[in-house]
């Protein structure tokens, strides 16, 4: 769990996840306990004025932000609570036989193949794998500063500090390679939050992690027979910008659960429902995501 935070450290919650963490009892926990309430986007412009956007000025409903790490602790601690659910860590799928349920893992510790043998296959694993300074800020936002090719986001810590992703094009991130490049781009750019991160602070966190690509995948169908499927990125990764990617996720095992009641959890019927009522969704959600990008950032 040590290095958890993956490709970013927090994560909004919106409805749609929250359904689905409500149908297993887990609402409740990660939104009051460990949940960030924001209630709209706080938009940074170059001089420091800020714009307030709400998400629902009617009604003030907002969504949460929640540490991926804390969030997959509780994911997996409820998972192990059932008697016949087994944790695996540390064996990275490397072949299958998606119609005859059979599969290869490479164990990472030791470095020996295992084979396992399902009734169902449900790839949940990135991309296709399986298939082809504390700083005085609301704290009730989600902090936005657009700068056209390139952005800053932040979103609020429980501990009341914020943790900020910058998004840009590789020909921008290939020129700020050294502290004084860096320190320049962000006091043109973002003087505010320069000040407010600290020059040190920026470099040295700044120069821990390696930069990550942003990747969006449409396919169809997401089932291969009655005894494969992918749901989560596996099926439909997407460009972060609507910080729906997650939430959809969860959504996927919403709509599987009530298949599998409905069908009484025969996969010959469920997989291709599955297929015909959520690709055309998945699709719609990656085209939606890229879309908010061109509204909110530029
Ligand atoms: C910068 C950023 C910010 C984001 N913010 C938000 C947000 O605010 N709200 C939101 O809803 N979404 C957000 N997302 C999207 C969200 O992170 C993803 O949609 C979500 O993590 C997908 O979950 P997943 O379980 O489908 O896939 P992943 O989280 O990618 O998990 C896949 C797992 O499969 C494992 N794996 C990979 N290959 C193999 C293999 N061959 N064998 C075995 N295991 C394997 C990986 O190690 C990993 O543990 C954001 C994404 C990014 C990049």
């Amino acid at each position: 769990m040590e290095n958890s935070s993956g490709q970013s450290i927090n994560l909004a919650l919106s409805f749609r996840g929250r359904e689905a963490l409500r149908a297993v009892g887990l609402e409740d926990i990660v939104v009051k306990q460990y949940g960030t309430s924001m209630r709209g986007r706080m938009l940074h412009d170059k001089n420091g004025n800020l714009k307030e956007v709400l998400y629902d000025s009617v009604k003030g409903n907002c969504i949460y932000s929640i540490s991926r790490r804390r969030l997959n602790i509780i994911l997996l601690d409820a998972a192990e609570k059932y008697p016949k659910v087994q944790v695996n860590f540390n064996k990275k799928l490397v072949d299958a036989d998606l119609e005859k349920g059979k599969m290869k893992f490479l164990n990472m510790k030791t470095g020996a193949m295992e084979n396992a043998d399902a009734d169902l296959i449900i790839g949940a694993d990135e991309f296709l794998d399986l298939i082809c300074k504390k700083f005085a800020m609301n704290g009730k936002n989600l902090h936005i500063w657009p700068r056209g090719e390139f952005m800053m986001t932040s979103l609020p810590n429980e501990d009341h500090t914020f943790t900020g992703n910058l998004f840009a094009p590789f020909h921008v991130l290939e020129k700020l390679k050294t502290p004084v490049t860096l320190l320049r781009f962000y006091t043109e750019h973002f003087p505010d939050l320069l000040r407010l991160i600290g020059e040190q602070s920026l470099v040295q966190q700044f120069f821990e992690k390696e930069p990550q690509t942003l990747i969006s995948i449409k396919c169809e169908p997401y089932h291969v027979g009655k005894t494969a499927l992918i749901i989560g990125d596996a099926a439909h990764a997407m460009v972060p910008f609507y910080a729906q990617g997650m939430n959809t996720g969860f959504e996927d095992v919403l709509l599987l659960d009530e298949l599998m009641e409905c069908y009484n959890s025969d996969f010959a019927k469920i997989l291709p429902k599955f297929s015909e009522l959520r690709c055309d969704d998945g699709h719609a959600i990656c085209d939606l995501a890229m879309y908010n990008y061109l509204e909110v950032y530029l």
